[in-house]
């Protein structure tokens, strides 16, 4: 559990927020063309990041209004909020370890990973 500053109202309890996914996924234009791939891609993937990651929260039981995080999904560290229609604020210097301080490498976290050239694994 940990507190979220509503931009309108202030502080506030995490339970009076509803989670609304990632933010800034852009629907596709012209729907009427579009293929299925398209709308899957749209309605389904996300990027489930590791670390600093932006998403949407409505203020449930207060104003009822949709803005905007940056949390680090490793620390459920919220690290800023801003309205809706406004870009993220730039965050320098964030951690994407975890907080029991796992290695960068071999933890799992491809976010974090430098691959070397000749290894194997996955890149981002
Ligand atoms: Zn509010």
């Amino acid at each position: 559990m940990f507190i979220i500053e509503c931009p309108y109202c202030g502080k506030r309890d995490q339970n009076e927020f509803s989670y609304g996914g990632e933010a800034h996924i852009a629907r596709p234009t012209n729907s009427d063309i579009q293929d299925d791939e398209t709308w899957a891609d749209y309605v389904f993937l996300r990027s489930n990041t590791k670390g600093v990651f932006a998403e949407r929260w409505m203020h449930a039981a207060g104003c009822r209004k949709w803005f905007n995080a940056l949390r680090n999904t490793a620390s459920d560290k919220i690290l800023a909020i801003y309205k809706q229609g406004e870009q993220p604020p730039q965050i320098a210097g964030e951690d994407l370890a975890t907080p029991a301080g796992e290695p960068v490498i071999g933890s799992g976290n491809d976010a974090t990973k430098v691959l070397q050239p000749g290894t194997a694994g996955v890149v981002k």
